[in-house]
């Protein structure tokens, strides 16, 4: 191997050797220029992800440019907020547009006069079949379609009729624009394809300028031709839309960028498709569009996830020719090993028991020193305060244990984390036998440095001091579908019937060090022994910390596909 591949770490993806050949042919005069295009009718996924990390990477790779451009064709579908969250994402994500944000309603006025030039060279026509009658000509991909009694209209006539769509003469689907191809063609998209429709609907940057509006087809190619794109990349389901794609461009003899098409992400457990979770939203099935579940960029990010993983799990995911779905744990596994290197250790106990430490001094406070991350000596170590009472996760406690259970039990020894080595005593119940709080000593030698530290003790627990924790609540996050494929669902209007009840599990009565009362919004942690946990951005200034957990520190997904076969 010589020493170009051993650093050479990326792996690499058609779309980049496509790239690579081009500009060794000399064939965009060794530019590069991508752009990512979505529509503004919801926040993104992690499918975008997907898509941003392509095109954004292969421009900054080869020192290109991509342009952020809004797909902005649907007035009754798209809001401002929708281009204000992707703004936010994109650059949320690490990339980088420069100073000018694309809108493809900026090309409204030459999409017109494009329109008009296909008109004039007789190869568009206006068309006054209803939606279902067009339908009904365009017949089946083995049955020619049928030719529409309005396709010879004289080049005059749909002038005028075009025009008159435009002055807003016509409701709503009474007419659209449509290009005069081959009804008889093996590809359903050059039956004469719809190129503009009437909408008469306020548009969020035009206003009511325009009351017609072009189809994606039409807006698509001739805006990355308006913009010199190289390399048009999107997803496979646009393979059959290139002989169109190509033809419109040809057509009018303008700039030909290539596009260039590539397998969409699928993610096991979820759905990547606005519109299905625009109807979780709405069905109120989920808190919003950034609901810790979702899997939204604004969601992973709020659950605790970072862009470099997410980064890193688009590039391991590769870029591929054909479908195929993605498991969670990757994405989750990616998470891990990021918050590994960088997350600080503290303590957290989500269900509380109270010990109390019979022969420990009544009043006494101890500050114990404890590392931040043993994975990072610069993290350093912090001081906790140790006292009479504390508390311990309940799960860590078990009356009659069985002979592998290494935490507390009656009779038995724990060592507590950064601390000393406890003995259980005795058990006090309540009048209907709940366990209320366990009587302990401890071992005054066993801290760091004492006679007896280096006893062999089987198991360590995570605690706080009673008197010094702040109270928090926590969120715990599992996956929001019971099924690995909600998206195939046949009933899959009703969402509802393959959602998972036990997608989120609220914790109020949590006690946390001291230390994480100072958190702030979108901290990351890993609470030892309890997964990775991220500060809530938006619940931060009620009276208690809110913590989501991004994830746990090991994968359980094995289990949870158990459980669903
Ligand atoms: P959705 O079905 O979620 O609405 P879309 O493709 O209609 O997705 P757009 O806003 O049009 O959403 O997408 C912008 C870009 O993101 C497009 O280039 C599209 O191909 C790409 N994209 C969308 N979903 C995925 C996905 N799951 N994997 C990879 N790329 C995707
Ligand atoms: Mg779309």
């Amino acid at each position: 191997m010589n020493k170009e591949n051993e650093t050479d770490v990326t792996p690499s993806n058609f779309i980049r050797e496509v790239v690579k050949d081009d500009i060794a042919s000399n064939k965009w005069e060794g530019r590069v220029h991508t752009r990512f295009p979505p529509e503004p009718n919801g926040f993104l996924h992690i499918g975008h992800a997907k898509s941003i990390c392509l095109n954004f990477g292969l421009a900054d790779e080869f020192g290109g440019q991509c342009n952020l451009r809004f797909d902005d064709t649907n007035p009754t579908k798209e809001e401002d907020v929708y281009v204000q969250s992707i703004i936010e994402d994109v650059k949320w994500l690490g990339f980088d547009w420069g100073d000018k944000i694309y809108y493809t309603s900026d090309y409204f006025a030459q999409l017109y006069d494009w329109a008009v030039q296909l008109i004039k060279a007789d190869v568009a026509y206006v068309e006054d079949l209803s939606a279902d009658e067009i339908r009904e000509h365009r017949g089946t991909p083995t049955q020619a379609g049928k030719d529409s009694p309005f396709r010879n209209r004289s080049v005059e006539e749909n002038l005028d009729l075009f025009e008159r769509m435009k002055n807003g003469e016509f409701a709503d689907g009474a007419k659209v624009l449509r290009a005069k191809i081959d009804m008889a063609s093996g590809n359903l998209n050059m039956r004469d394809p719809v190129l503009y429709r009437i909408i008469k609907a306020h548009h969020h940057r035009t206003g009511d300028t325009w009351c017609i509006y072009p189809m994606y087809d039409f807006a698509h190619g001739q805006s990355d031709s308006i913009e010199t794109i190289t390399h048009s990349i999107c997803t496979l389901e646009f393979e059959d839309h290139r002989p169109l794609y190509d033809w419109i461009i040809d057509t009018l003899d303008v700039y030909h960028p290539q596009q260039i098409e590539f397998a969409r992400l699928n993610l096991a457990y979820t759905l990547l498709s606005k519109r299905k979770l625009l109807q979780l939203v709405e069905e109120k099935h989920v808190a919003g569009w950034d609901d810790p579940r979702m899997p939204t960029i604004s969601g992973l990010r709020r659950r605790g996830y970072t862009p470099e993983s997410i980064r890193d799990f688009c590039e391991r995911i590769g870029v591929a020719k054909a479908n195929s779905t993605v498991e969670m744990a990757l994405l989750e596994h990616c998470l891990r090993e990021d918050l590994n290197k960088r997350a600080l250790r503290l303590m957290a106990v989500l269900r509380p028991l109270k010990v109390v430490l019979v022969n420990y001094p009544e009043g006494q406070v101890e500050e114990l020193d404890s590392p931040n991350n043993p994975e990072d000596p610069e993290a350093g170590s912090r001081k906790i305060p140790f006292s009479r009472e504390l508390y311990i996760e309940q799960e860590d406690f078990m009356e009659d244990a069985p002979k592998k259970f290494f935490r507390l039990a009656p009779g038995k020894e724990v060592r507590l984390k950064s601390a000393y080595i406890i003995k259980c005593e005795e058990v006090i119940k309540d009048s209907s036998g709940n366990i209320t709080e366990l009587r302990c000593t401890y071992d005054p030698d066993s801290k760091s440095g004492g006679a007896t530290a280096g006893r062999k003790i089987k198991g360590t627990l995570h605690w706080v001091s009673a008197q010094h924790a702040k109270s928090a609540e926590v969120r715990m996050y599992s996956h929001l579908f019971t099924k690995e494929n909600p998206a195939d669902d046949k009933e899959s209007s009703d969402l509802k019937s393959a959602l998972n009840p036990e997608s989120l599990e609220i914790l109020k009565d949590c006690k946390v060090e001291p230390a994480l009362a100072e958190a702030q919004p979108g901290d990351r942690f890993q609470f030892l022994r309890m997964g990775y946990f991220c500060a809530d951005a938006k619940n931060y200034l009620s009276t208690a910390p809110v913590f989501n957990r991004a994830v746990t520190l090991r994968d359980t997904w094995a289990k949870i596909a158990k459980k669903g076969s």
